[in-house]
Parts: structure tokens; sequence; C-alpha cells
């Protein structure tokens, strides 16, 4: 396959991850499997990993970890203007502002201040 064809397919196989997220947004979100930590959630053909909120965690820590889920299952963050990429593998990526408290850094340090374990899975 020459690099002209390869590209090609590239932005394909992108675009039409791309589509099957716009498309996921427009479907209602079905929780799947809830566990300790996390959920798996489907919307349309995507589906997404959330992690759980714990009843007895600090406010500051609830209210980040609402923002990052939010973020996740609807591409838009209450907190900063994220932006969603989507790899031509279809994995979705969402990005926070570097000072949003729901961007994962931000996460992990609020968990730090707070004495609450915070595990990262992106
Ligand atoms: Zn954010």
């Amino acid at each position: 396959m020459n690099a002209r064809k390869a590209k090609h397919l590239h932005r394909q196989r992108q675009e039409k991850a791309a589509r099957v997220l716009a498309e996921a947004r427009q479907a209602e979100p079905e929780l799947l499997e809830a566990h300790d930590t996390f959920e798996l959630w489907r919307r349309g053909r995507a589906t997404f990993l959330l992690p759980v909120i714990a009843d007895d965690l600090p406010d500051e820590l609830k209210q980040a970890l609402a923002a990052y889920r939010t973020a996740v299952l609807d591409g838009s963050c209450p907190l900063c203007p994220v932006s969603t990429e989507v790899s031509r593998k279809g994995l979705v990526t969402t990005r926070h502002d570097g000072q949003c408290p729901a961007h994962p850094d931000r996460l992990v340090e609020l968990g730090e201040r707070l004495g609450v374990e915070i595990q990262r899975r992106t």
C-alpha cells in the first residue's frame, strides 16, 4: 500500500469513528455494568468507562469527578471548554483545560491533597 492510500484509509477510519461518536451522543446513555470503583455505560455503539462517585468523598472531589463523568459521557464539561478526539481505532479521548479540576492530573492532585487515592485509567 502506498503512503497516499494509507493516509486516505487512516482518514476514513477516523471519520467513521467520529461519526460513531456523533451518533452515540444522540442516543440515551444506558448503564451496562456497575462495579465498586467504575461503571460501563453504553451510548449508541460507543462504550464509556466512568469512575463511581463514592458517597463519602469530599464535596470538592465529588464535583470534579461529576464534571469528569459528564465530559466523558456528553462531550462537554461544566467547568471548561473541553475538546474530544477520536482515534482511528475509535478510542475517545476527552481533553480538559490544564487547570480544570476534572483534568486527570488535577483529579490526582486533588485526591492527594484530600487524602483520597485516585487511580488513573487514562
Ligand atoms: Zn473540564
